[in-house]
């Protein structure tokens, strides 16, 4: 995509949400690394579930190890991978009090080193706990990336160095967020839905999907097309549409 498409992009994804954010919630940066790292393979509604009631009473890591992972595992349990998280997030919380006083570290290398935080955990962090300019690389933005030609790559790390090299001022602090949204809520991984998509222009994806009044189910169209066929067909009384000739159904997709 060229430059002055990557700006339009990100100009009209702004435009439709100036103010975009995680939808994991989190009351402290200490709240945000634990959503995050349990939401590894989990949407964010699941992990907002379990974290609700348990961000009331835990806000800080010396109130988690207190709590203990038993009552942990039992908290996030409906969390995909919970006796893994459940380890991680006691052993992270205290490495933060051994470590860092506490304190959720600003630093990429910090933030890897604790238990179960990645790169893109890490990016997540810092990005929204911290205001710095990282592009996390989850599975919707990895699509939207390579379905669109925004920044295409065979590895995460491969989109990740992309954005980082064409995403412009002013966009690149949100520029995640807007992708993850998109990705979530228009750009979906079965059926992208291009009728309402603000960026089909500038978008390479083919074809793009029709809206669904246009979009003719094919057992819809197989008896819209017989009845067609046999009355082009029928020369009498006695003809059946089982005799009529065949038609394809109607692409589903915009050319
Ligand atoms: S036009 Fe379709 S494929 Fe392209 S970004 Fe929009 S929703 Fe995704």
């Amino acid at each position: 995509m060229k430059r002055d498409e990557v700006f339009q992009f990100f100009e009209r994804l702004a435009e439709a949400n100036p103010s975009p954010t995680t939808e994991l919630e989190s009351g402290n940066p200490y709240q945000l690394l634990v959503a995050v790292v349990l939401s590894a393979q989990a949407t964010d509604a699941s992990v907002n579930i379990a974290t609700r009631p348990l961000f009331e009473r835990i806000k800080e890591p010396q109130q988690m190890v207190d709590f203990g992972e038993n009552r942990l595992r039992d908290a996030i349990k409906t969390i995909g991978l919970f006796n893994t998280k459940a380890k991680n997030v006691i052993a992270l919380s205290e490495a933060l009090i051994a470590n860092h006083g506490s304190d959720v570290p600003r630093t990429r290398e910090e933030l890897q080193a604790l238990p179960g935080v990645g790169r893109k955990t890490a990016n997540v962090v810092l990005n929204t706990a911290f205001g710095e300019e990282t592009f996390a690389v989850d599975t919707h933005v990895y699509r939207v990336c390579n379905r669109t030609g925004l920044a295409p790559g065979k590895t995460v790390d491969d989109v990740e160095a992309k954005l980082e090299k064409i995403v412009p001022q002013p966009f690149r602090r949100d520029a995640h967020h807007w992708l993850i949204l998109h990705g979530r809520y228009i750009c979906k991984a079965r059926l992208p839905e291009c009728w309402r998509c603000p960026v089909i222009d500038l978008c390479r994806y083919k074809p793009k999907t029709l809206p669904p009044e246009e979009r003719v189910k094919p057992k819809a169209a197989r008896s819209v097309i017989r009845g067609s066929s046999a009355a082009r067909t029928a020369t009498g009384p006695t003809a059946s549409p089982r005799t009529a000739g065949r038609s394809r159904s109607r692409p589903s997709r915009l050319p």
